[in-house]
Formats: structure tokens, sequence, C-alpha cells
């Protein structure tokens, strides 16, 4: 896995995003630290420039499903729409091999999440501590805790169904993070 320092697993769900990945990208590589982008397969595409920054600056790649609907059902159809086209995608488009994925708000049928185990070979992802971010405005420190294991900590560099998101509280929550580790 791809703890990083402090035993403390950064990730990041529902972008990319043309404003705020970048930035979380800029004080990342300052501060030399690598995190897995869970990203949405609509988004893509559109911001491919980010996409080969991320591989390119040694971050990992996680399949958050191509729309963030709810993984409620096990069907062929949600199984291929959903989650397969966003692995293939990232492979035709940019040669990478995503092998972790996250469900939409961590829900996915049992049988779905076989699948995904069985026929991508996914590792299934979720966190143990979120940084509710998502909430404006709470903590200025992200809410590290004394876990024996890893802290996968739950970030956004966008929003799920808006193009319009505001992540300058995740900023800060992370700049905070990262200065603390350093000093
Ligand atoms: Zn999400």
């Amino acid at each position: 896995m791809v703890t990083g320092k402090n035993n403390i697993l950064l990730t990041f769900d529902d972008g990319p995003h043309p404003i705020w990945t970048p930035k979380i990208l800029d004080l990342l590589k300052e501060y030399n630290t690598k995190a897995i982008f869970f990203v949405l397969g609509k988004r893509v595409l559109s911001n491919a420039h980010l996409i080969r920054r991320m591989i390119d600056e040694g971050h990992f790649i996680g399949n958050h499903s191509m729309n963030h609907w709810l993984l409620l059902f096990n069907t062929n159809k949600i199984f291929h729409a959903e989650i397969v086209s966003v692995h293939k995608m990232m492979l035709e488009q940019f040669g990478y091999t995503i092998r972790y994925f996250r469900p939409p708000w961590g829900i996915i049928h049992k049988k779905l999440k076989i699948r995904c185990e069985t026929e991508l070979d996914y590792e299934i992802l979720l966190w143990n501590t979120d940084s509710l971010d998502y909430i404006w405005p709470f903590g200025r420190r992200l809410p590290v805790k004394k876990y024996n294991n890893e802290n996968i900590i739950l970030m956004h560099d966008g929003h799920a169904f808006s193009p319009v998101a505001n992540k300058k509280h995740t900023l800060l929550m992370l700049e905070n993070h990262l200065k603390s580790l350093h000093s």
C-alpha cells in the first residue's frame, strides 16, 4: 500500500477539478508527498493534463466510478458503465492500470464488489479518517488519529455532481497538515 509519512495516506475524491487539483498537486510536490486520487470517469478526459501530471509526479489514481451513482445493484450494465469503463479509459488513454476502487459514499453491492476484485483485480479502498472538508467551515487541521495501522484520510479535490467546487478549505487543511509533518 502507498502509505505516506507517519502512516498517513492522503486520498482525494471526486476530481479532477481544473482549479483545485493543480493547487493540491503543487502542495504535494512542495512537500514531496504522494497521494491517491479517486477520479470520476466523467471528469477524466476534460482534465487529461491533470491525469498526466498525477502519473508523472508519482501519485496513484483510483477508480471512483463514472458518475458517482449509488452502486446498490449488481447488474452487468452498472458494472460495465460505471466501473469497467473508467478502468478501460485510463488504460487506453494513459496506459495506466488502476488497482484501487472506492465506491461512491463507500457503498457497494456485495456481488459487485466481488466482481471488482476478481474481474478487475481491484482492491476496495475505503477510509478510516474523514477530513470533513466538504463541510465549510470546519477544523483547520486534519483529524489524524492514533491508529496502530495507517490513517486513510478522505478529502475531496472536486464535487461529485457540481462542476463548481470551493476547495479552499481542503487546501488550508492540507497545507497545515503537511507543514506540521515537516516542522
Ligand atoms: Zn465521492
